[in-house]
């Protein structure tokens, strides 16, 4: 058997394009949806994040402002900020790139941005809303994970699913996603004993724990599908620099039903679903959803 590749570039590629439209009859009723990202300090990784967020909005017509601080301001002055975007009306998504300087309190600012503009749906009501089965917004990269398997045609409804990691992020919106459409989930952590028992019986795999190759073949069920979440930068060996999964992809071809490279995969769906959401943000406020 050779895994099916779920190619979640062209899959990002082909929403984004769909995207436009909905964009363009925003913008004609002069309610062009819009963006503010947040960015604190000057993380390498995290410009290239925001670069790529603000880059995407603005491919596809949308409106979007990149707000940057140094990392010793202090933690009222974004505060503030953020209360002042929450009542602009050209902005209809607010996203703090995260991790924040260790000076700041994460929950109090995630928790100051109004929730009807919290698109990466961390803020504590968009959580429980998902916990309760009716989501207001998905956060960004389960939200893409979901969108891979509809594309892929799995039907989620009875099957067993394992989650590596229990994130906020990733793991535990995924998770909360998986038991929404009827799969029997499990989840595991860094204490989980015999981790590749639980993964040997599960048709659906989500890594999420950002160690490189982490997930092998061995660890499979013949025709499992194989989401992997993870992005780490290769140290040392032959391939140092580049980018790396969670998942050992060439030693898992040959088990897995299918499965998402690194990169190509579940990356580009990220961004794609936070456009996704600015998008629905500027339709509920439009009265369109
Ligand atoms: P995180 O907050 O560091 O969480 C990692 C999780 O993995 C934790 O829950 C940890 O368990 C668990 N873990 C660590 N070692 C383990 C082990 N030996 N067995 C089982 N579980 C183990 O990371 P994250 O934010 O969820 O991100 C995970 C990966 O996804 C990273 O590579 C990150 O770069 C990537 N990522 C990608 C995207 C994307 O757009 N593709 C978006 C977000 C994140 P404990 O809780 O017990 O410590």
């Amino acid at each position: 058997m050779t895994a099916r590749m779920i190619d979640g570039k062209a899959l990002a590629e082909e929403l984004r394009q769909g995207f436009k439209a909905r964009v363009a009859a925003l913008a004609a009723k002069g309610k062009k949806p819009g963006l503010a990202v947040i960015l604190v300090g000057a993380d390498p990784a995290s410009e290239v994040y925001v670069r790529n967020k603000v880059n995407g909005c603005l491919a596809i017509g949308m409106h979007s402002e990149k707000i940057v601080y140094d990392a010793d301001v202090d933690q009222q002055v974004v505060l503030d900020r953020i209360a002042a975007l929450n009542t602009d009306p050209a902005i209809h998504g607010i996203l703090v790139q995260l991790p924040l300087p260790a000076h700041f309190d994460e929950s109090k600012v995630l928790e100051a941005i109004a929730a009807e503009k919290d698109v990466d749906g961390f803020h504590a009501e968009n959580v429980g809303a998902l916990a309760q089965g009716n989501p207001r917004f998905i956060p960004c990269t389960p939200y893409g994970v979901m969108k891979m398997f509809e594309q892929g045609g799995v039907d989620l409804a009875g099957k067993e699913a394992v989650v590596i990691g229990r994130s906020n992020i990733v793991g535990k919106p995924m998770a909360l996603l998986l038991i929404n459409a009827g799969a029997t989930v499990t989840v595991c952590n860094s204490r989980t004993r015999d981790l590749a028992a639980h993964t040997r019986r599960a048709d659906i795999v989500v890594a999420a724990v950002g160690k490189p190759k982490f997930v092998t073949g061995d660890m499979l069920k013949p025709g499992a599908v194989v989401i992997d979440v993870g992005i780490n930068r290769l140290l040392e060996g032959p391939d140092a620099g580049k980018l790396c999964g969670d998942v050992d992809t060439a030693g898992c071809l040959d088990v897995a039903g299918q499965i998402t490279p690194v990169p190509g995969g579940v990356g580009p769906m990220t961004i794609t679903m936070l456009l996704a959401n600015t998008i629905e943000a500027a339709e509920r406020e439009a009265g369109i959803r």
